[in-house]
């Protein structure tokens, strides 16, 4: 039987590009996301049995539908990609309006943890027992850009979320990592494409990536056997502005 894979925000950009690679790796994947046309295409394009199923990760109620529905499919749950994540556009710290701070902190922190919650809930009772969550942070989780307060602390959180749960599915055979991205080439990277904000005030353009070094990154973090973790990798275009202070 094939080994099951749940992709959130798997309808655009680094979720569906790692949704197509994992199912090409032979991976079952279940595409989930906000847009069910989305996503259904995706699960088509992926193949080998690939499904969508909706889910709001920012909603318990719908992340557990989520898992209750791959439990009732499939029994099981090999691999969860916590990917979904929202950006807002960068504004001084003072200015963030509540409802932006809020959003970004239902999708990018509680949307992880509902999802890791469920799959450990999974993870433990299957047989066998284990699985792999690999969080998706950011080059934020490490330094900040100007302006970005809520996005910034809401990848920090992600990986306190990393941490803890890497230590508590330690018993469980869950191994849980993280990968960190800098400007791969989707909708969310469109301010490096016009201009980005750097920490001089300047405007720059920026590197970025292909989305598939994203993608192969996580297939190769999932290949690894369970005694066998990455707890933390960083994929970043190599010429964009962030070692040595710029
Ligand atoms: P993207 O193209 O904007 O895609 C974001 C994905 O998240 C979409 O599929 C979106 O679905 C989904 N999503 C947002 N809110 C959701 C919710 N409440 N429930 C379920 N799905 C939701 O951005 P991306 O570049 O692929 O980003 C994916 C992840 O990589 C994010 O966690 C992001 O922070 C991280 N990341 C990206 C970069 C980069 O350079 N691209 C850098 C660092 C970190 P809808 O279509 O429904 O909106």
């Amino acid at each position: 039987m094939k080994q099951i894979a749940v992709v959130t925000g798997a309808g655009r950009g680094v979720g569906r590009i790692t949704a197509i690679t994992l199912a090409q790796k032979g991976w079952l994947v279940v595409a989930a996301g906000r847009d069910k046309v989305a996503i259904d295409a995706v699960a088509k394009e992926a193949g080998g049995g690939s499904v969508g199923i909706v889910c709001d990760v920012s909603d318990p109620e719908s992340v557990k539908s989520l898992f209750a529905q791959i439990k009732s499919s499939f029994g099981r749950v090999d691999l969860l990609f916590n990917n979904a994540g929202v950006v807002i556009p960068g504004v001084p710290l003072e200015d963030v309006k509540v409802e932006d701070w809020q959003k970004v902190v239902d999708v990018n922190i509680s949307g992880v943890f509902y999802c890791t919650q469920q799959a450990f809930a999974l993870m433990k009772t299957q047989s066998p027992m284990g699985g792999r969550i690999i969080n998706n942070g950011s080059i934020s989780a490490q330094i900040p850009r100007p302006n970005s307060s809520a996005y910034t602390a809401s990848k920090h959180a992600v990986t306190g979320l990393t941490k803890t749960a890497s230590l508590d599915g330690r018993a469980f055979d869950i191994a849980v990592g993280q990968i960190d991205i800098g400007n791969a080439n989707t909708d969310m990277a469109e301010v490096m494409r016009v201009g980005a904000t750097q920490a001089d005030g300047s405007t720059k353009i920026e590197p970025t990536i292909d989305p598939q070094n994203v993608a192969d990154a996580v297939a190769f973090m999932a290949s690894l056997p369970l005694t066998s973790n990455v707890p933390f990798i960083t994929v970043m275009a190599t010429k964009m502005p962030f070692s040595g202070r710029g």
